[in-house]
């Protein structure tokens, strides 16, 4: 953060006003939005104003990072309409720490680290809709004080439930791009990438691969016959998808 914004306290010294315009932490020039001056700066969409007299900035320290343990427990447990959305059991969502928060209406999942440690949530709709909330960092969703020796890891925490539901130690990256370093981390003996039927899917897993391959951890890389656990198991039901899983599993 080089810069702070012009408020009421500290308004604009080009153009007086209170709002918008920016002034850099040297103090010695201001962002102005509404005066044209020689040099804009099209990433702020305002023009460069050397200041006769340089004035005091005061730049915001970043914000605090947040107590998600204490947001969690704010929200209620009530999942059931997400158990019944996903068609699992109710106690695999309550594993996975999942909340209810009334007030947006919508699911609260917590993201963790390897070790842990909260790092986010991600909402969810039940149209399927996700944010992560502001401040979230990429990690992996999973049920506290496991220890698998093996794992399959889903992307996505409606994958991960499925699996869950079928029976198998299961964690869920966040997406298919991210979270490889947290797998890596995750103690695991044995790892079965379940990857999307897609495109994305089939690149990130192979790129979650060669990073578990390269610190010596076993692998392989499974697909199910549709366009994701959740759908394989939609379309065949309990026991297919079950067995699928397990054929696999060896
Ligand atoms: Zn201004």
């Amino acid at each position: 953060m080089d810069y702070s914004r012009v408020d009421s306290r500290t308004p604009c010294p080009v153009c007086g006003r209170e709002k918008w315009c920016l002034l850099h932490k040297t103090g010695t020039y201001a962002i102005c939005m509404h005066e044209p001056e020689e040099i804009f700066v099209p990433r702020y969409g305002g023009w460069k104003h050397w200041l006769p007299e340089p004035v005091s900035v005061t730049i915001p320290p970043p914000p605090e990072p947040k107590d998600w343990q204490t947001l969690l427990r704010s929200y209620t447990d009530n999942v059931r309409e997400l158990a019944r959305e996903w068609d699992v059991n109710l106690e695999v969502l309550l594993d996975l720490g999942i909340r209810w928060d009334v007030s947006k209406g919508c699911f609260a999942i917590p993201v963790k680290l390897w070790n842990g440690d909260v790092v986010g949530v991600q909402r969810q709709w039940l149209d399927g809709t996700k944010r992560f909330m502001s401040g979230s960092k990429p990690g992996l969703f999973y049920p506290d004080n496991v220890r698998y020796t093996a794992v399959a890891v889903c992307e996505g925490a409606s994958d991960t439930a499925v699996a869950m539901h079928l029976g198998f130690p299961a964690i869920g990256r966040v997406s298919a791009s991210q979270s490889a370093n947290q797998v890596t981390m995750f103690r695991a003996d044995r790892y079965y990438i379940v990857a999307d039927n897609d495109e994305a899917g089939q690149i990130g897993a192979r790129r979650l691969q060669s990073r578990l391959t390269e610190h010596g951890k076993w692998n392989t890389i499974i697909t199910p016959p549709e366009k994701d656990l959740r759908a394989f198991y939609q379309e065949a039901g309990y026991k297919e998808a079950k067995q699928w899983l397990g054929d696999v599993w060896g």
